[in-house]
Parts: structure tokens; C-alpha cells; sequence
């Protein structure tokens, strides 16, 4: 019997009387961006909190995506920045690259911020118990080998894991996952990247920054598929300058190895089978919710292709569990599961009644020009019979995007012709992932474009930009 089932024990009541008295008020089950921050978050209100994580400790966010990844597009960009350094006046003799410190470098990052989480736990009094969680009745939580949690209330937070896609079987070896691809010490010298999403162009752009030789294939036609039209077809202009191949509207069927290379059999965009070579194969599309081993279908958990249904409170069919994050479905996002952890703790402790409103999460991707977008796409905003003003200005006319070197991109938003308010904003190029952040506090606060007109933007910057599309929608621009 372990302390804590001691404790346990030592505070359970009968939990048929009507004053039920559990020694936790919430078990937190992973600890990603939404189960960390619930955590946290529900301390902070007062809560008694348990968080339980069978591997790493931040989840995939901070082992095995956001982070990790961020760090190695920085030794890219780097590289890249290096070997363009004549244009800036600057001499160098020669630059070279050492994959392995780049991987080195991202794994102290992630050593350093796993460390720093656990001290937050600590500091925050939330009990860090180790160990594969599942869920035994609507009030106790099971941890392997053999902890029993009884609590008031449980908040499943377990997101989502890499998924099997037909004809591409991952071993880790020649068809990878993106976990493998953060990890290998080793550059191949040539990839295909299955899916034009946010996953797979990132990998694209860091792998030729690096001097792969890269091809990425999507089914849709054009480069991420999910957002604004017009950011795609820019973003594919510029991979090709870069030396990428793009398949789009072409599908990929399988890969085999032969001879140590892989021959992968696609139909083209006109229907034709082909074949091509590469030395890996990156699968970059599926994911699928980790909701299979808590035990959830014997509680009678409604779930929707493997992901948990939930109302806004976050409320699962049962009333004791919540759940949040990318095991209840898109976006799957790092800030968008913080955030549900967030408003769920809140809510249950009485703290905050309105719910989340998932207009206005932004969504980004850094591969270089970076892609930013957050509300509708000019598209969606139509499909909606809604009357849109566009406005647009290209970083090509901005002093301060020139200066850097970086001309590439445009800021564009979408405006209701009726209510005069931003509906949605994309932006392609340097700091787009930074500069969304102003779009975001427009669309968020709900303010009227011709409210934030007026607002001084220091010259020379890249928000010089956001201000001048803003002020094309209303048709008066100054500088284009
Ligand atoms: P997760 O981060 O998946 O954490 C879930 C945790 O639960 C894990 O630690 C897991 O071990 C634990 N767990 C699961 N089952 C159990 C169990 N039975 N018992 C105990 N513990 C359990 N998002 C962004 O917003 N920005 C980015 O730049 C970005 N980049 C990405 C790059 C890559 C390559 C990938 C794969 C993803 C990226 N994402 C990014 C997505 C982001 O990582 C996820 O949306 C985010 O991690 C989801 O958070 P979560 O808290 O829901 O779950």
C-alpha cells in the first residue's frame, strides 16, 4: 500500500452519504498544456490537486511537438540566415552544419522547461504522481501499478498520439513519425513528406533549410488545406523558390523499401500512377485521441471517433468528468488545450460562467515565411453569405520587412461589411506568428475595425502592416 493510498484512505468517507469528503477535489489525468495548466490553475483557486503522467512530464507540446520543433526551425533559420550573409555585406568563409548539437540543443530546452514544470507543480501544490492512469468509477482513479486516487471530480486531459495511416507503416527507420523525426541525430538525404498541413510544412522547411532534398505531397489542392486560400498558394510560390517539390490534389498510396531507398507509389494531380524515390518518409497527417486505455466505454463515456464529447463546461456525459484538450478534438493545439484547462478548472470551482469562444484561437505555423491565421478565411466568411471587406498590404511594401531582408508575405483581413467587425486575419511572413497577437485582441474583444484605426503603430515594424491591411479594408490605405 502506497503513502498516498493511505492518505486516501485516511480522508475517504462512504461516498453514499450526502456529505462526501474525497481527498482530492480533482485528479488531473496528463500533463500536456491542458492538464498542466488545469492543474495549476485549479491549485491556485484553492483546490486539492493530483496530476498523474505515465511518460514526460508537458506532454507532447513540450517532449515531442511545439517546443522541440520550434528549436530546431531556429538552428534552420540560422543556417539559412548564414548562408545568405553576403547579401548583408557580411563575409563568411565557410558555414557548416552539426545536426547533432542541433538536436542536442532542442532536447536542453526541453530538459530545461520539463524541470521548470515540475518545479510550478511544486510550487503550486499539486501532487506529481507517476504512472498510467484509468478511471474506475465516476470518483477513483486507478494508477499503475497500484495507487487508487478517490476524488471529487476527474479532468481527462490525455491528448493525442501519432496514427497509423494505410500503406505507410511506420518503423521508426525509413517511414518515420514526426516523435522519430525530432529526434534523429542523423539528416537523410532526401524525404517525403506525407500531408500538406501545419506538420508537414514545417518539416519541409527544416529539412531543406538543412539541405535535404525535400518533396511534400497533399491530397487537397494546395498547401495547408485548413486555412485562407491565399496563404497556401503563397506558401507553395515560396517552397518552390526554396527548392521543394509540391505534389498537391495528388495521393499518395504506399512506400516500400527496396534496395535501402523507399519507392512511394502517388497518382498525380491528373490521375496518373507514378512512382518516386527518397531515403525516408516523414508521415505528417493522423493523429488520433489517447482515450482507449481509461477505461471510458465500461463508464459509458459518449465519445466521437475516439475523441471524448463534451458540453461547453467541459462536462462529459458523466457529471463527476471533464475533459479538455486534443482528446476532445480540433484545434489540436498546445494554447487551445491551456486554455480549456484553464476555463474547465474555472468553471468547476464556480469561478467563471461564460464559456470559451473558439473564434478567436489562433493559429500558426513556423516554417519560414511563417503562416499565422486566426478567425474565418475569406472563403468561410462568404460560404456564411456574410458581406466581406478584404484588406491586404504586402510586406513587400514595408520598409521595416525590407530592411530585415524578408519581402516575402502579406497581411490580410476579413471585415464585416455590416457590423464593420474583424472576422478574420492571415498573415504570411517574418513575425507573422507575433504579430497575429494583435488580430487576435481585435477579434477577441469583438472592437469594430474602425475603433483600433486610430491606434499609433511604431515605424519602422512589421505592425505596420496589420495597421495598413486594417486600414485598406476601410479603403484608406496610406501606403499601397
Ligand atoms: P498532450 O500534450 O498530448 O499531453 C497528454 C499527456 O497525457 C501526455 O503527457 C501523455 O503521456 C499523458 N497520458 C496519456 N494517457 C495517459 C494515461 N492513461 N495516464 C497518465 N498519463 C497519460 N501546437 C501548438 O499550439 N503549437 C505548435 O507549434 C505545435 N507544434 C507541434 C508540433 C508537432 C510535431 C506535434 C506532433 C504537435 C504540435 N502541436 C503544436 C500540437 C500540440 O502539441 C498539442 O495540441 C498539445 O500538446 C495538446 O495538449 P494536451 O494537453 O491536450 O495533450
Amino acid at each position: 500500500m502506497t503513502l498516498l493510498q493511505v492518505e486516501s484512505n485516511h480522508f475517504t468517507n462512504d461516498k453514499n452519504t450526502k456529505d462526501v469528503m474525497y481527498p482530492y477535489e480533482l485528479v488531473v489525468i496528463g500533463s500536456g498544456p491542458g492538464g498542466a495548466y488545469g492543474a495549476i490553475r485549479a491549485a491556485q483557486l484553492g483546490l486539492r490537486v493530483a496530476l498523474v503522467e505515465k511518460d514526460e512530464v508537458g506532454g507532447v507540446c513540450l517532449n515531442r511537438g511545439c517546443i522541440p520543433s520550434k528549436a530546431i526551425i531556429r538552428s534552420a533559420q540560422i543556417f539559412e540566415l548564414l548562408k545568405e550573409a553576403k547579401t548583408f555585406g557580411i563575409g563568411l568563409e565557410k558555414v557548416s552544419l552539426d545536426y547533432p548539437i542541433v538536436i542536442e540543443r532542442s532536447r536542453k530546452i526541453v530538459d530545461r522547461l520539463s524541470k521548470g514544470l515540475e518545479f510550478l507543480l511544486k510550487k503550486n501544490k499539486v501532487d506529481l504522481i507517476k504512472g498510467k492512469a484509468s478511471i474506475a468509477d465516476p470518483h477513483r482513479v486507478l494508477v499503475e501499478p497500484s495507487v487508487t486516487l478517490d476524488t471529487e471530480k476527474i479532468l481527462i486531459s490525455t491528448g493525442s498520439t501519432v496514427k497509423e495511416v494505410s500503406g505507410f507503416k511506420m518503423d521508426e527507420k525509413f517511414i518515420i513519425s514526426s516523435d522519430r523525426a525530432l529526434m534523429q541525430e542523423v539528416l537523410p538525404k532526401s524525404i517525403f513528406i506525407l500531408g500538406g498541413g501545419v506538420v508537414g510544412v514545417e518539416f519541409a522547411y527544416l529539412y531543406r533549410s538543412f539541405g535535404v532534398d525535400v518533396t511534400i505531397l497533399e491530397a487537397q489542392s494546395r498547401l495547408l488545406p485548413s486555412l485562407d486560400a491565399d496563404l497556401g498558394a503563397e506558401l507553395e510560390r515560396s517552397f518552390r523558390k526554396k527548392g521543394i517539390k509540391v505534389l498537391c490534389s495528388s495521393r499518395a498510396s504506399r512506400a516500400q523499401v527496396e534496395n535501402s531507398v523507399l519507392k512511394i507509389s502517388y497518382e498525380d494531380k491528373t490521375r496518373v500512377e507514378k512512382e518516386l524515390y527518397a531515403h525516408q518518409v516523414l508521415v505528417g497527417i493522423g493523429r488520433k485521441a489517447l482515450s482507449e486505455e481509461l477505461g471510458l466505454e465500461k463508464l459509458g463515456i459518449e465519445l466521437a471517433n475516439g475523441y471524448i464529447k463534451v458540453r461547453d463546461n467541459f462536462q462529459t456525459s458523466l457529471p463527476s468528468i471533464f475533459a479538455i484538450g486534443d482528446v476532445i478534438g480540433p484545434p489540436l493545439l498546445a494554447h487551445a488545450a491551456s486554455e480549456e484547462g484553464k476555463a474547465a478548472v474555472e468553471m468547476m470551482a464556480g469561478k467563471r460562467h461564460a464559456p470559451l469562444t473558439k473564434t478567436a484561437i489562433p493559429s500558426c505555423v513556423y516554417c519560414h515565411p511563417e503562416v499565422a491565421s486566426v478567425g474565418l478565411s475569406e472563403e468561410e466568411a462568404k460560404n456564411l453569405n456574410l458581406t466581406v471587406k478584404v484588406g491586404k498590404f504586402p510586406f513587400r511594401a514595408s520598409g521595416r520587412a525590407l530592411a530585415e531582408g524578408h519581402d516575402e508575405g502579406f497581411v490580410k483581413v476579413i471585415v464585416d461589411g455590416s457590423s464593420g467587425k474583424l472576422l478574420g486575419g492571415h498573415i504570411m511572413g517574418e513575425g507573422a506568428t507575433e504579430l497575429i497577437a494583435e488580430l487576435t485582441l481585435i477579434q477577441s474583444l469583438g472592437l469594430s475595425v474602425e475603433q483600433v484605426l486610430d491606434v499609433v503603430h511604431a515605424h519602422p515594424t512589421l505592425s505596420e502592416a496589420v495597421h495598413e491591411a486594417l486600414l485598406a479594408s476601410q479603403g484608406r490605405s496610406l501606403n499601397i
